[in-house]
This record gives C-alpha cells, structure tokens and sequence, in this order.
C-alpha cells in the first residue's frame, strides 16, 4: 500500500493540525486519542511514512525500529500502565478495521480489558 502524506497523523506530524501530545523523541510521538475507548487510550506513531507494521518491519533502519519499540515501552511506563497492566494494539487493513494508513500503536488502560478482540 502507498502511503499517503495527506493522512491524519502525517498532518499531526508535520505540526498542521493539533494533539494531546504525553511523548516525543527523535524517532517516536505520542498523543492521546481523540475518541477514547479507554481512561487512558494514547497511540504512539513513528516519525516516518509507513503504513503498517508491514512496510515497518520490511523497510524501516533498525535504529528506527529500536527507538520506536523503546518509545512505546517508555510512553506506558510512563502513563503509569506497567501495573497494572495494558492492552497493545495496532491494527492493519480493512478486515484489522485500520482507519488511519500511518503505523500507530494504540496503548489501553486504566480498566480491566475484557477479551481480546471483538467478536462481531
Ligand atoms: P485505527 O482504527 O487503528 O486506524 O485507529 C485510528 C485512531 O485514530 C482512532 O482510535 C481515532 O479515534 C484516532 N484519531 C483519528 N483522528 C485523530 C486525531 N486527530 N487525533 C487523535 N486521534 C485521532
């Protein structure tokens, strides 16, 4: 899939429209959703133009692959999740119900989860 520059989270990237940002470094920014599914919902997204996790792990410099791993490691330290414990998750393409075409993971927390995945 070709990325697209227009998408959300490159025009957050490139500072033309705002968020709720906890975290950034040089490889890695975070932002709170802007419609919550949990007391805490924060996604983490690369500072580069990939899709999904497919073209990330096919293309990326392993310096970006490390420093994004670590950031979104230190974002849910920080937001306190280490315990109790969170949920992690990114999704791909239309059937994993991905909406916006830029790598992100969403972090969860604050409640108990329930099961792992939807099933309608
Ligand atoms: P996904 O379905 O995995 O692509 O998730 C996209 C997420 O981005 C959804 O949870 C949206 O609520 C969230 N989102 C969309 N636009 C924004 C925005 N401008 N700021 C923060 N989160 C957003």
């Amino acid at each position: 899939m070709t990325y697209d520059p227009n998408n959300v989270f490159a025009k957050i990237l490139r500072g033309e429209i705002p968020c709720k940002k906890v975290y950034e470094d040089d490889f890695a920014l975070a932002f709170h959703d802007i419609n919550p599914q949990a007391p805490i919902h924060v996604l983490v997204i690369p500072k580069a133009a990939y899709v999904s996790i497919l073209d990330f792990s096919a293309e990326a410099a392993p310096e970006l692959v490390t420093g994004f791993f670590r950031a979104v490691g230190t974002v849910a330290r920080q937001l306190g999740l280490e315990e109790p414990g969170f949920r992690m998750m990114a999704n791909i393409g239309s059937d994993g119900g991905q909406e916006v075409p830029h790598l992100h993971i969403h972090l969860f927390g604050g409640r108990k989860m329930g099961r792992m995945i939807s099933k309608d």
